[in-house]
Formats: C-alpha cells, sequence, structure tokens
C-alpha cells in the first residue's frame, strides 16, 4: 500500500473544513470539493481565521500558517480527486447523497485510492458496497472541531482489509490524532451513546421537566461535562442529530432510539443550531467570537 501524499476532501461544511484543515497543515496537498461555490469560500475563510488564531496564541507559526495555505486548494467538482490517494467524503448525512459520491468516486479515482467516510452514523459496509473496491472503504469519524479534538474513530467495514485500516490508522497518528478501532454497526461507538443522550435532554425540555439551561448546567456541573447536550446539539448541527436518530432507530429496529417530536419539528422549522444561527440558543455572529444567548427565555 503507498504512502498517502494527495487528499481530496468532500463536501467543505462543518466537518469538511476542519479535516481539509488538519490535512493541509500536516504536509498533505489538500483539496477541497463541495457542489456549492458558496460553501467553498466559506470554508477557506473559516480556516484562514482559525490559523489566524493559532499563529497569535503561539500554537502555530508564520511559516505553518502559509504552508497551509499553499497546501490547500478548491473544486466544484468531484473529477478533480482522480490522482487523490485517499478521499475523505464529509458531505451531508444523507445516505442517498453519500451512495452517489462513492459510486462517482469509484468510478473517477485511481484503482488505489482509498476511500473514508466522515460519516456519523451511515453504514460503512452499505457505503463500501455501492462500490467496486469495498476493501479500500472505510470510516474516519473526526470529532468537532477537528483542529482541537484528538478522537477518529475508524470504523472497519465488513469488508474493509486489515492493511487499509492500519494505514487509516497510521495517517491519523501522523494528523496529530488518537485513532480507535469500531466495528461497524449503527452509529459505532461515539453517536451509539451520545445521541440517546442528547435526545434525552431534549425530551426532559419538551416534558417540561427543566428549562434549556437548567438541563445543560446539570450536566455541564454534575457530569463535568464541558458542554451541556443542548447546546452541544447545537453546535453538531440539529438535522445531523435527527439523521443519526433515525439510522440508530432504524438499524436497530429499537424505538427507544426515535427522536423527539421538539427535534423534528425545530429541524423542519429550520431551526438547525450555531450553522443557521438558532437552535435552542441564538447565535449573533459577533466581531470575533460567536456570542451566544437563549432562546427560549
Ligand atoms: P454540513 O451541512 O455543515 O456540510 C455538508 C456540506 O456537504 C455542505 O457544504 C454541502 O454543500 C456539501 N454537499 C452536499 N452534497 C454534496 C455532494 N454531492 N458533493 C459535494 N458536497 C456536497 O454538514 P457537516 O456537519 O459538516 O457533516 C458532514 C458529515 O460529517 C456528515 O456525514 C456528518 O454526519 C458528519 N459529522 C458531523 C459532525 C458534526 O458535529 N457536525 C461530527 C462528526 C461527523
Amino acid at each position: 500500500m503507498s504512502m498517502i501524499k494527495k487528499v481530496s476532501v468532500i463536501g467543505a461544511g462543518t466537518m469538511g473544513n476542519g479535516i481539509a484543515h488538519v490535512f493541509a497543515m500536516n504536509g498533505f496537498e489538500t483539496c477541497m470539493v463541495d457542489v456549492s461555490a458558496a460553501a467553498l469560500d466559506r470554508a477557506l475563510a473559516v480556516i484562514t481565521k482559525n490559523l489566524d488564531r493559532m499563529v497569535s496564541k503561539g500554537t502555530l507559526s508564520e511559516e505553518g500558517r502559509s504552508n497551509t495555505l499553499k497546501n490547500l486548494s478548491t473544486n466544484t467538482s468531484l473529477a478533480i480527486c482522480a490522482d487523490a490517494d485517499l478521499v475523505v467524503e464529509a458531505a451531508t448525512e444523507n445516505t442517498d447523497i453519500k451512495l452517489k459520491i462513492f459510486k462517482d468516486l469509484d468510478a473517477i479515482c485511481k484503482p488505489e485510492t482509498i476511500l473514508a467516510s466522515n460519516t456519523s452514523s451511515i453504514s460503512i459496509t452499505k457505503i463500501g458496497a455501492a462500490t467496486k473496491r469495498a476493501h479500500q472503504v472505510i470510516g474516519m469519524h473526526f470529532m468537532n472541531p477537528v483542529p482541537v479534538m484528538k478522537l477518529v474513530e475508524v470504523i472497519k467495514g465488513y469488508a474493509t482489509s486489515s492493511e487499509v485500516l492500519q494505514l487509516i490508522m497510521a495517517t491519523s497518528r501522523t494528523l496529530g490524532k488518537m485513532p480507535v478501532e469500531v466495528n461497524d454497526y449503527p452509529g459505532f461507538v461515539a453517536n451509539k451513546i451520545l445521541m440517546p443522550m442528547i435526545n434525552e435532554a431534549i425530551y426532559t425540555l419538551y416534558e417540561g421537566v427543566a428549562g434549556i439551561k437548567e438541563i445543560d448546567t446539570v450536566m455541564k456541573l454534575g457530569m463535568a461535562h464541558p458542554m451541556g447536550p443542548l447546546q452541544l446539539a447545537d453546535f453538531i448541527g440539529l438535522d445531523v442529530c435527527l439523521a443519526i436518530l433515525r439510522v440508530l432507530q432504524e438499524g436497530f429496529g429499537n424505538p427507544k432510539y426515535a427522536p423527539c417530536p421538539l427535534l423534528v419539528n425545530m429541524v423542519t422549522a429550520g431551526y438547525l443550531g450555531a450553522k443557521s444561527g438558532e437552535g435552542f440558543y441564538k447565535y449573533e455572529a459577533g466581531s470575533k467570537e460567536l456570542k451566544v444567548s437563549l432562546r427560549f427565555t
């Protein structure tokens, strides 16, 4: 198995820009691909701002900043992935969209290219089966915010080869991350445990047991969580949380994963959390930092 030098990241949203950031910062030639040119522009602006913050904090040199930006490019066509050694897909959490992307990548990419997905919950085995190279399809589940969070959940699909698994574990370490190998079942480990907790927090609000601030404060101060579950849901994206709960519900055939009706209503109404400006909290884009205020007070 050859070394990975050239990487394409599909989807330039919340996760895609962070994934592209860490690959480019660690010397990989990195191209971000998105169907939306506006999303690519936004992603480059976010990466630049995050790199500037690292320089001002002294965690990155000026040279590191300019090399990272030199390693980054953008494109709106999947065709650019033809000679990538690794493609990391971080497009919208929707099975049909992902299966189509992998089918197309399989036709476009050179035979050795490894195809990884950052999916939070969709079966890697199913994604692999949409290609003719299932042994080279793997889950590479980064955490949000990617430049900060150390974990990469590495998901071995039913057909993923051990060689590909080991290469992706090693590549994750090169990015300064801690890879953890898990098997391919709905939600893997992270979201099988996290999403029922977030859903229960939303039910706790919906049933009137306590308010947003109270629920988040109990979990922050009582359980030493760095962020309350409702605020975390806003940062993950309420649409993403809903999509993951539906995958868990369908995948295990267990009603305990059924999403709270309040979550369904909020997503239907377009209240997606931080990315839409409002979820459980309201997010006002301030001069530098995000200003958070309570929505339901
Ligand atoms: P997002 O909505 O912020 O961004 C998705 C991007 O994908 C958008 O820019 C969209 O234009 C693009 N896109 C859609 N269809 C595309 C296509 N066919 N080709 C190229 N680009 C396309 O989503 P996100 O929160 O960044 O999530 C991306 C993936 O990462 C999902 O699979 C999600 O489950 C997973 N994930 C999310 C989080 C999180 O905290 N948000 C954490 C871990 C994993």
